[in-house]
């Protein structure tokens, strides 16, 4: 998915002075951000307290949405560079393309990992016919200034590991949990899993501490170190833990989001993630102008174009706080 946002602020995130080293329950409220027509998204990351867990740079949670009678998601080629994108599912299905001529739908529980490296574009749509509700995250993962002009590639992951105990079964999405690895390609040490959560059950999982870490709840009722956590909504944890509690009130799902705390400095604006204002202003302008992104193939509609650049330059944040 994209940052759609037509006046977009930028961000500057990364570096130490943002994590908490100990164990914390912070609480981030959504931010209601329309997505196109006929998407209304729950932008997490971004947030005004938080900007970073991990890696992890930015967070949608949308839906369950009735798009029965609607076109669902419809977001035009798009470019990105410095980032990996997550495409995650609970309900219905993406059809996404992009301009390394990948075509793939993407299904609940299956990994649809995008590294931009230097340079990509793709759409993302709903396709016709599809399932009556939508819902799902999308999540952005930083790359290091050690990879972040490696060359972009798709990955598509149906079958990804599992941890189970009673109550619970967990997918991991990216890196490894309780001695599970994902396939997917990872940059930087960093975890993300999706656990299901049977009524009742109230268990200890077993985390990094070295790792930060926040919960997005995507549905029912579960308390996340003693904190009810809507779906919707993240809580922020913190470094320095051993093991989470966690209880399920009602069947509920949730994804764990942590990894080490990422240490450079970044800018965010629209759909990059860059290191300086030259490289977002360099971007913005190759993309308007067609090149270095590639084509989309077969996407039904106009690319999107790029946001102006806000008037005031774009500083990066010192060190110190
Ligand atoms: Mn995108």
């Amino acid at each position: 998915m994209s940052n759609l946002d037509r006046a977009p602020v930028p961000s500057v995130c990364g570096g130490r002075g943002f994590v908490v080293a100990e164990p914390v329950r912070e609480l981030l409220s959504p931010r209601h951000v329309q997505l196109g027509e006929s998407t209304e998204v729950r932008r997490l990351l971004p947030n005004l307290g938080r900007r970073m867990i991990g890696a992890w740079a930015f967070v949608d949670h949308y839906g369950p949405d009735d798009i029965a009678d609607e076109p669902g998601m419809q977001v035009p080629p798009h470019p990105h560079i410095g980032l990996q994108t997550v495409s995650w599912l609970h309900q219905g299905e993406v059809l996404h393309r992009d301009s390394t001529g990948s075509l793939q739908t993407i299904r609940p529980r299956e990994l649809g990992l995008m590294t931009s490296g230097r340079a990509i574009s793709h759409s993302e749509e709903s396709p016709r016919p599809h399932a009556r509700y939508l819902h799902g995250a999308q999540l952005w993962v930083a790359l290091p200034d050690s990879h972040r002009h490696t060359d972009p590639r798709f990955e598509h992951h149906p079958d990804l590991p599992t941890v189970t105990a009673p109550g619970l079964r967990a997918t991991v999405i990216l890196g490894s949990l309780d001695g599970a690895t994902s396939p997917g390609t990872t940059f930087t040490p960093i975890v993300g899993a999706d656990l299901t959560l049977a009524q009742g059950t109230d268990l200890r999982l077993p985390l990094e501490p070295d790792f930060e870490y926040g919960v997005l709840a995507m549905s029912g009722e579960v308390r996340v170190d003693g904190v009810p956590v809507l779906p919707g909504s993240m809580l922020y944890l913190g470094c320095g833990r051993l093991e989470l509690p966690l209880r399920a009130e009602s069947d509920a799902s949730i994804m764990l989001l942590g990894g080490e705390p990422f240490e450079e400095e970044l800018i965010m604006w629209w759909n990059f993630i860059a290191r300086s204002q030259d490289e977002i202003v360099q971007a913005r302008e190759d993309w308007e102008k067609g090149a270095r992104f590639g084509e989309v193939t077969g996407y039904d509609g106009a690319p999107l174009s790029a946001p102006e650049m806000p008037p005031t330059p774009l500083k990066p944040r010192g060190r110190a706080r």
